[in-house]
Parts: structure tokens; sequence; C-alpha cells
């Protein structure tokens, strides 16, 4: 593996470029609560982009599904503790049904129409999670919506 010093905060922002377009087209507010303190992550910055890439793309084909009336809103926050960053990921789309909660990990799982989803972009993200020696889940936000939270060793631990 090739594991080296990441920062997360710029993983947000390289991941919030490259999926601009789909977020401007449903005019969503994206919400920046990125700690500038953060220490580094060890991991692979690409690999840790292309997570945060499906995670944006799922939340705007939930963000999507809700028809007017309340604005997309996507949140992203990064924190740390002694060994880990941690980084969320919230929306205010149309959310995931608690049964439904252990499911979407499995590859092939999709609530998408055919030709619009391939089951496979959290089986993927996990994986690459897992790489890192780190955690991946997923929650039913408080207001409504979803929330996925990552937490992933730091560089260097605090001594
Ligand atoms: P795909 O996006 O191709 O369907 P994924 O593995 O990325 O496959 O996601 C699996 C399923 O998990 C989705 O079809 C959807 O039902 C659910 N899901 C994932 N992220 C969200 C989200 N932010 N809001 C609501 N449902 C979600
Ligand atoms: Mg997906």
């Amino acid at each position: 593996e090739h594991f080296e010093p990441v920062d997360l905060n710029q993983c947000v922002h390289r991941a919030l470029i490259l999926c601009g377009n789909r977020l401007n087209h449903l005019e969503a507010e994206v919400v920046l609560e990125l700690d500038t303190d953060l220490p580094n992550t060890r991991g692979n910055a690409q690999k840790l982009e292309q997570v945060l890439v499906n995670l944006i793309v799922n939340a705007a084909d939930a963000m999507e599904e809700l028809t007017g009336r309340v604005r997309p809103r996507l949140v992203f926050r990064t924190s740390f503790d002694p060994m880990h960053t941690e980084l969320t990921v919230t929306d205010n789309g149309v959310g995931i049904p608690p049964e439904k909660l252990p499911d979407i990990w499995n590859p092939f799982f999709t609530s998408k129409d055919v030709g619009k989803g391939t089951g496979l972009g959290l089986s993927i993200s996990q994986g690459i999670i897992e790489d890192h020696k780190g955690t991946i889940t997923a929650e039913n936000a408080a207001k409504g919506g979803t929330r996925f939270t990552i937490r992933l060793p730091k560089a260097v631990p605090d001594s």
C-alpha cells in the first residue's frame, strides 16, 4: 500500500471540485466545518477522495429526490482525537429506511433505477477505509437525511 500523510480537509476541497457541477445543478448549499488544526491522516489521498466523491454523489442523488421546498444542504465536518481524524458528511436528502441501513454496504445493493446505480460505491468505499485501518458508518441524521462518519488513523499519533 502507498500510504503517506494526507490532509483530509484538502481531500474534501478536491472532491468538491470533482462533484461541483452536480451540486451546482441542485443549487445545494455546501457547508464546510473543517478544523483548521486538523492533523494529517495516514492514507492515500486519491483513494480517500474517491470515497468522498462516492458519498457526495450518493448525497446528491438523495437530495435530488427531495421535490423542491427544502434547499439541498450538504455539511462536511472534520475533527480529531489523539489517535484519529474524523470526517462526517451529512445531507438532508430522503434518508435510508432503518431496516435497510445494514444492507447499504453490500455489493450490488441499490435502491436506484437500472442504469442509475451499480450498488458498488459504498462497498468499494468501505473496502478503501478498511485498507486504511479506519471505519465508516452510516446513520440517519436528526433532522432527516443521512450522515456518514469516517474515522481514520492519524499520520503521527500524539505522544
Ligand atoms: P448506488 O449509489 O449505485 O445505488 P451505493 O453503494 O453508492 O450504490 O449506495 C447503495 C445504496 O445506499 C443506494 O442505492 C441508496 O439506497 C443508499 N444510500 C447511500 N447513500 C445514501 C444517502 N446519502 N442518502 C440516502 N440513501 C443512500
Ligand atoms: Mg453510489
